[in-house]
């Protein structure tokens, strides 16, 4: 322990006992002084046991089952913090301490890192702050700005957040997408060497604002566009920078592998690690090609390629507009427009109608379920067959195109495809030592209110229905493992070298919860519902939930990636 160490752990007035000598008694500053002359000569012979005896901690958790975060086998003990820091784990410890809090041998866990969150669509993180939903699971850390989408430039965003009182951390990604769009626009055209170096110019300063790495979206516009080249080429930026690649693959249904194959490239042609994120395949007709992907990316880190998966638990899926990639190029106005034309309009059509049919869903339109329509929200929560029906068709995938082509004409939705993933992908994904648990969900609008517009339940559940469905319930995995995969997989992934495991000296970002009763409780019908079983939320090293309460303490901090200046 050094001198710096040892001062913040002893407070004026607390009973204080150095190197066997007692000090109470003494006035304040003679205690201080005579503490750190202590230090100074006990630093010598071995400070660390003797200064432990009796250090004034501001909280002791005691009776702990730790699951450390790395993987280790559950191990009981106590941990106490000071300031924001775990400074100790023992056994027991009996110190005397601010706040002591006996945890009945609940499990205690690092907080849970979630590498891929939407938390700023609609404001979210403005309007919520606290975060509910995702601190209530046991979440900790956010990171923003993936699927090709940030904030460009990012660094005025990191600064509101930062400025913003919040329950938890938050991060971000520099998201090629909206870099792409920047610079050259939502066209459909590889960029030209000059714009991809000013792309790179962009890609650096977001490295330097604070970024963890490039995300990308390539189901989405402008992602799609963008060929591999040129992600390598911005890659290279982040990787040089000490950043990872993480990508919405450029389709997850049927070209699930090309596209996995692809990931693969950018890191090992971009020289960085990457990952790709909601890894899953899309539409039974191609289910079980997870083996085929798990067995590429075995492959490719076997031969030194560094690269990990992040997964939420459920078999349904966000769905963009079913448009056609070249019918979206541009502004929205442009893309109505092709739409007024009667010829585009037949061929956009027919596009639509091949994906209602061959896309995940399969042809059932009662699968594609709207979540929010901010032109009526009437239709939020009415599949398409209802809204086609609605609108005098019949629910054929004919009708549903036309009624699709309407909707997008109105303003469009937010909606869902359910039932789509199978539970056999999910859990050999699931199994996968590279995985880790992230939820892509939001802080929804109406956050907690069981009237407001239906949600994915991964916003409030992702990482409770892994601890109580594939944990506990199907025994899938271990407790240990699931825990690593929320807290010390993904912590090392982002180069968070002070968050992701319980250690002295690691930042006290802690979760309690009952192995026996931990669950998600939100479901497609009520997904507004908080997770159960997790009592105690810690971050940086302040107390924010307790007695199925947030608190009033805002401990939450933004986190930097690697080349933050
Ligand atoms: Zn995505």
């Amino acid at each position: 322990m050094d001198l710096k160490t040892l001062f913040r752990r002893i407070s004026p007035g607390a009973p204080l006992k150095v190197d066997g000598r007692n000090f109470n008694g003494a006035p304040h500053e003679t205690r201080w002084t005579a503490a750190l002359t202590a230090g100074v000569i006990a630093c010598g012979m071995m400070l660390a046991p003797a200064a432990a005896q009796n250090p004034p901690y501001d909280l002791v958790l005691r009776n702990a089952r730790i699951i450390d975060g790395s993987g280790r086998e559950a191990y009981r003990g106590d941990v106490a913090i000071s300031g924001d820091t775990i400074a100790n784990i023992a056994p027991v410890i009996a110190s005397d301490a601010r706040r002591v809090i006996d945890l009945g041998g609940q499990v205690l866990a690092p907080g849970f890192v979630d590498v891929h969150t939407h938390v700023r669509v609609r404001r979210g993180i403005f309007e919520h702050p606290t975060a509910d939903n995702y601190v209530r699971q046991g979440v900790t850390t956010v990171i923003e700005g993936p699927d090709g989408s940030s904030p460009v430039p990012l660094a005025p965003f990191l600064r509101q957040l930062a400025a913003l009182p919040k329950s938890l951390n938050i991060g971000a990604f520099i998201g090629q997408g909206s870099v792409r769009a920047a610079i050259i626009g939502r066209v459909n055209r590889p960029a030209s060497a000059q714009e991809i170096e000013k792309m790179r110019v962009i890609v650096e300063q977001g490295m330097r604002d604070g970024a963890f790495g490039l995300s990308s979206g390539l189901e989405y516009v402008p992602g799609t566009y963008t060929p591999l080249d040129e992600i390598v080429e911005l890659a290279k930026v982040a990787g040089r920078l000490g950043g990872h690649y993480q990508s919405h693959i450029r389709g997850e249904g049927r070209p699930v592998v090309e596209a996995v194959q692809e990931a693969i490239a950018v890191g090992e042609r971009g020289g960085l690690p990457t990952q790709i994120t909601h890894h899953k395949v899309v539409g039974r007709t191609s289910w079980g090609k997870s083996v085929e992907t798990l067995r590429l990316i075995d492959q490719a880190r076997a031969r030194g390629v560094d690269v990990t998966i992040d997964q939420y638990p459920y078999t349904s899926g966000h769905l963009s507009n079913q448009l056609p990639a070249w019918a979206l190029e541009g502004s929205l106005d442009d893309a109505r427009n092709r739409l007024k034309n009667p010829d585009l309009r037949i061929k956009i059509k027919a596009e639509v109608v091949r994906r209602l049919r061959r896309g995940g869903t399969g042809g059932d339109l009662t699968k594609i379920v709207f979540l929010h329509c901010a032109w009526d929200p009437s239709l939020d929560g009415k599949n398409l067959a209802e809204v086609t029906q609605l609108r005098g068709y019949k629910a054929s995938p004919e009708d549903g195109a036309e009624v699709t082509l309407w909707m997008f004409e109105q303003g469009d939705c937010d909606r869902m495809q359910r039932d789509v993933m199978g539970e056999a992908d999910i859990e050999r994904i699931l199994k996968h030592p590279a995985t880790m648990i992230a939820s892509d969900g939001e802080i929804p609008l109406g956050l907690g209110d069981p009237h407001a517009s239906p949600t994915h339940p991964r916003s409030y559940g992702a990482f409770a229905r892994v601890l109580g469905v594939y944990v506990r319930e199907r025994k899938v995995i271990k407790l240990e493992e699931a825990a690593r995969k929320m807290s010390g997989l993904p912590a090392q992934r982002l180069g968070l070298r002070d968050r992701g495991l319980i250690r002295a000296g690691m930042k006290a970002d802690l979760v309690v919860f009952d192995p026996a009763r931990v669950r998600d409780t939100a479901t497609y019908d009520n997904p507004h519902q908080y997770a159960e079983g997790i009592p105690l939320v810690i971050v940086n090293g302040e107390v924010v939930f307790e007695n199925n309460a947030m608190t009033a303490a805002r401990p939450g901090r933004v986190l930097y990636g690697p080349a933050k200046q």
